[in-house]
């Protein structure tokens, strides 16, 4: 995250200064580049779905105050979605409980779970509100760091094991992760389970990406491992899967013990939100598994053009094999600070992208890595590979 002058933030907020998101999209904004930095489509999702949220809106649902938990309809159709795809079962009416985005359920869970002085430990890069949420709630800190390994970011099990100490409350997961697009693998997720059983340790697991998974990975909710239903909040969002990030339906699927913790603090923060959207992304997670396909498709086609296009540019690339962005190298091109890259890429080559430092604990860890966002229209992608070939020279 960026500082910047703020007399008045207290010491908790102090380092964290306005998101990298903000920054970068309104960089994009003043220069007239493609903005590849912040992770938004630039098409709306399904057309049925959004006839969905105007039906409930005429009809009178949810323009008031909806539930607490959340409405009906949608806290059946997430516990239904878990079932379908994942062979989860949970109780509607006490194991879910739907959220301003998975933003609200991170920072909730954390809120609610996190005593000051525990340690909570999240893989780094870290999705820059982890980072927020760990201070806002008294936590420390302690990122495990996904180093590159045969052109993927991935995860040293025995640095995750040593990170562990008698003071650590939670593991902060987030697979597919964001901003790496490593997808954890099923071996990688059971030793992290053995791991939170035999410390006894409770996981918030950030798994708004689960449906864009590409070629022959796998996503393993970390909730269907041996030990892990009755330790483990689960995390999902509306905003990734349907392509309507502006809406913030988020949720939550945790034991029923877990589910109140984390509503205690929800119900402070938002109490509610996104009344009419509720009923709409009910509908959309009954959407047929022929919407999963296509979208799923169409992302990998686009993934595919940007990383060539990076590659052909003189990147390297990490050809993702999740989420909706590649992270690269700028190293090949001669230059190593990506904070720097990226703020003369709008004046260099048209396009905004994002520092992969600003995920990190140590800056220089991450200092080369810089992630391009592909969901995208192919002719904008297009048009932005056309205009990052001319770094090659
Ligand atoms: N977690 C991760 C890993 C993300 O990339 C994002 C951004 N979309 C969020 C959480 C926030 O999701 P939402 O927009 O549903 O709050
Ligand atoms: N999740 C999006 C990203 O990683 C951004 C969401 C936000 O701006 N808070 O780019």
């Amino acid at each position: 995250m960026t500082s910047s002058a703020r007399p008045f933030v207290n010491r908790r907020l102090a380092e964290f200064g306005t998101t990298i998101f903000a920054e970068m999209s309104a960089l994009a904004v003043r220069t007239g580049a493609i903005n590849l930095g912040q992770g938004f489509p630039d098409t709306d999702g399904p057309e049925e779905v959004r006839e969905a949220a105007v039906r409930a809106l005429r009809d009178g649902r949810g323009n008031q105050y909806p539930p607490g938990p959340g409405v009906a309809e949608l806290r059946t159709a997430i516990a239904g979605h878990q079932r379908r795809w994942y062979g989860l079962t949970y109780d509607p009416d006490t194991e879910v409980l739907v959220t301003a985005g998975a933003t609200e359920a991170v920072a909730a869970a954390l809120l609610a779970l996190v005593e000051p002085g525990d340690e909570v430990i999240a893989l780094e890069p870290y999705y820059d509100s982890y980072a927020a949420c760990i201070a806002m709630a008294g936590g420390t800190r302690v990122p495990v760091t996904l180093r590159p390994h045969e052109g993927a970011f991935r995860l040293d099990l025995d640095e995750l094991r040593d990170a562990v100490t008698d003071r650590t409350r939670l593991l902060l997961l987030n697979t597919p992760h964001n901003p790496t697009g490593t997808v954890l693998t099923r071996e990688e997720l059971t030793a992290v389970a053995e791991l939170a059983v035999e410390r006894d340790l409770l996981v918030v697991t950030d798994e708004v990406y689960e449906h864009l998974v590409f070629d022959d990975a796998e996503h393993v909710p970390l909730a269907t491992l041996p030990g892990m239903r009755e330790r483990t909040v689960s995390i999902g969002s509306a905003g990734k899967t349907y392509s309507f990030t502006g809406w913030k339906v988020g949720w939550v699927t945790a034991a029923p013990g877990l589910v109140a913790a984390v509503r205690s603090a929800k119900q402070f923060l938002t109490y509610v939100s996104a009344g009419p959207f509720q009923y709409a992304v009910a509908e959309a997670l009954a959407l047929p598994d022929s919407y999963f396909t296509a979208y799923r498709a169409d992302l990998r086609a686009k993934r595919d053009l940007l990383s060539a296009g990076l590659q052909e540019a003189g990147f390297a690339v990490f050809r993702p094999a999740g989420t909706y962005f590649v992270t690269t190298d700028i190293r090949p091109l001669g230059v190593s600070d990506g904070f720097a890259f990226c703020r003369a890429l709008p004046e260099r080559a048209g396009v905004v992208a994002v520092p992969n430092a600003v995920f990190y604990d140590h800056p220089e860890a991450g200092a080369p890595f810089v992630r391009f966002a592909f969901c995208k229209r192919t002719t904008v992608l297009e048009e932005a590979v056309r205009r990052l070939k001319t770094l090659a020279g």
